[in-house]
């Protein structure tokens, strides 16, 4: 039993960035402590703190990409905080003070969290997963490993890599909350509705990103469990997933439809080169 006064939940606040970045901030109301995660700029979250009154108490970041990380100094020099990142990107993040890997157990914003390596995206690639920070349901911070409807292009490790970290943020309860790098919902979403692939709830959530793309309202964060339900890179174990993409490539299917890891890099791979 969870008693709310005790145990306030975590505020998880989106500050736009850049053509479609998401920075993250993660608000303890009872002790005011704030983690901005992934500061690809600073200025937006400096205009946040300023409006808002509010100091910054950590700095989390997922990879080494320089839309999630160029804003990392600024804001540590001005709010004297530490940084909470990869242990496998000392070369590529500046100032690391706290190195995280597979299986650490962390506080973000003082509440628990799990690190989950991801690679693929790139190969340093890091989530974290905050079990309770909203009480009887948790959070995921994705990165650029999972998106809505989609996940992250591949640029370092290989398709196996991906898939395998994919599979592991499955894995998590259906009513995980997950916040992930960018708004690129509706590509995705186009691409996924040319598939043929219908699951039950495809329709549904189809249409609720066109209702929300149309009044250009944001659709992160989002549900892992409708993700689970709808999105096709979660699903490349999927016989209907595989069948529908066996049918839907012209000619010789270049992957074994059973093969997860072939669905995957031809679901990949066709998103890579899809103009819609
Ligand atoms: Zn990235």
């Amino acid at each position: 039993m969870i008693d709310a006064d005790n145990n306030p939940h975590a505020e998880l606040i989106r500050v736009p960035a850049l053509d479609d970045n998401y920075i993250w901030l993660l608000r303890n109301p009872s002790s005011q402590a704030i983690a901005v995660i992934d500061p690809g700029e600073a200025e937006p979250v400096m205009r946040w703190c300023d409006d808002h009154h509010a100091s910054l108490t950590e700095v989390i970041n997922t990879h080494h990409h320089g839309d999630h990380i160029a804003g990392n100094a600024a804001v540590m020099e001005r709010f004297g905080i530490s940084l909470t990142a990869p242990a496998s990107e000392t070369a590529r993040i500046d100032h690391i003070s706290h190195m995280v890997k597979e299986g650490d157990h962390i506080t973000i914003a003082g509440f628990s969290a799990e690190v989950i390596e991801t690679p693929g995206h790139t190969t340093g690639h890091v989530a974290f997963y905050l079990p309770d920070c909203f009480g009887d349901h948790g959070l995921l911070i994705a990165g650029d490993t999972l998106f809505s409807m989609g996940c992250g292009r591949v640029f370092e490790g290989s398709m196996q890599d991906m898939w395998s970290s994919l599979a592991k943020l499955r894995d998590l309860p259906d009513d995980t909350l997950v916040c992930c790098g960018h708004e690129y919902t509706a590509s995705n979403a186009r691409y996924v509705a040319q598939l043929g692939w219908n699951p039950p709830e495809l329709a549904t959530q189809l249409a609720a990103i066109a209702k929300a793309t149309a009044s250009q309202t944001p659709t992160v964060p989002f549900s892992l469990g409708l993700e689970k339900a709808t999105n096709p890179f979660l699903n490349a174990d999927d016989a209907g997933l595989a069948e529908a993409l066996a049918s839907h490539i012209d000619g010789d299917a270049p992957f074994a439809s059973h093969d997860p890891v072939a669905v995957f890099t031809a679901l990949r791979q066709g998103k890579d080169n899809f103009r819609g």
